[in-house]
């Protein structure tokens, strides 16, 4: 949905580039900016999709710690090589509070900014 948008809109990128840490969903070569479309459950947001399973929880918790301990390492690592950030958390896509034209305008405010870091949503992850 948001490859289709930007592409529609003008905005031309590249997917997953494997020379980036993290590899970005999608990156702007021309706005220095990535876009990372973050799995609430993966990344950990904090929003009702961020559930735990019942059984196995070391192994979850250890899995989980370090999904956001890479998250972050590779987000300080694309700021200090001077691309821009925006983290999408899946629930802004999708569920009882997504928002998409809210995610919309976020992106194109963010595009055309010199944000360095940004986030969808209400919850605020902060991996910077
Ligand atoms: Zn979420």
């Amino acid at each position: 949905m948001v490859r289709k948008w930007l592409w529609a809109n003008g905005y031309r990128y590249r997917l997953h580039r494997k020379d980036l840490p993290g590899k970005p969903d999608i990156v702007l070569p021309k706005y220095r900016a990535v876009i990372f479309v973050h799995g609430c459950f993966w990344h950990r947001h904090g929003c009702t999709f961020t559930t735990t399973p019942d059984t196995r929880r070391d192994f979850w918790y250890t899995k989980f710690e370090e999904n956001v301990a890479r998250d972050k390492r590779n987000i300080k690592y694309l700021l200090e090589q001077y691309w821009r950030v925006m983290v999408i958390w899946e629930c802004s896509l999708i569920g009882k509070n997504a928002a998409p034209e809210q995610v919309v305008v976020e992106l194109t405010d963010f595009l055309n900014s010199e944000t360095c870091f940004t986030e969808t949503g209400d919850i605020k992850r902060r991996l910077i």
